[in-house]
């Protein structure tokens, strides 16, 4: 199956005036300007090029690049510079660029809400947590853990560590939303830890708070 390739669309034909066709030498050789393009799944993404091939109506002969004659070149580039890149040439173009905007959008929220539940921590919020860079903890095999606030006091949050280690923070967010963090025997209760919220924020600034959520929401 074809993803993605060039492709070429004719754009218009038009009658070159004045010129005989070399193989017949009747008049009625007509000009085709064709936009070769980008596509992905057949849409169009990007024009790059646009071709010029002649045609005898009479005779049929077709001729494209150098084997057209130095007679038609003023006429072709002529037609050739008069037909205009339709805009859906870049329909592809604009759909990617919707996309990347849409993703980035979408990054810009997440991290507009993790910076306020780290602002104003309530008790339940998850933590996937760096422990071996943010927190040096020594006795840690692998770096990522999930942490949950079971107190907000002031300025000050107290957190309790889940049991697991995680060599990716990834494996700690899919635990999170298997919802093995919602029972009770995941976290390691009675080994809590304070950190103040500043702290909290140098940590997700220093990017090794992964990820945020507050649960029942
Ligand atoms: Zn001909």
């Amino acid at each position: 199956m074809i993803f993605y390739g060039t492709r070429a669309k004719s754009l218009g034909a038009q009658a070159l005036g004045g010129v005989a066709c070399q193989s017949c030498g009747q008049s009625g050789v007509v000009a085709h300007v064709f936009q070769k393009y980008f596509h992905i799944f057949w849409i169009p993404v990007l024009p790059y090029k646009k071709l010029v091939a002649t045609e005898c109506a009479r005779c049929q002969q077709a001729l494209a690049g150098e084997d057209v004659p130095p007679m038609y070149q003023a006429q072709l580039e002529t037609f050739r510079a008069s037909v205009k890149t339709p805009w859906y040439m870049y329909t592809g173009l604009v759909l990617i660029l919707f996309l990347v905007a849409g993703g980035y959008y979408v990054y810009q929220k997440n991290q507009e809400l993790r910076a306020s539940y780290v602002a104003h921590p309530q008790v339940g919020d998850l933590y996937v947590i760096d422990v071996q860079k943010g927190l040096a903890l020594k006795d840690a095999q692998y770096p990522f853990r999930v942490l949950k606030i079971t107190n907000v006091k002031d300025k000050t949050v107290t957190l309790v560590s889940g049991h697991y280690e995680y060599s990716a923070a990834s494996g700690a967010t899919e635990a999170i939303d298997a919802g093995k963090a919602d029972e009770l025997a995941y976290f390691l209760l009675g080994d809590e830890f304070s950190l103040s919220i500043e702290q909290l924020q140098t940590l997700l600034g220093q990017g090794h708070i992964r990820y945020v959520t507050r649960r029942g929401k």
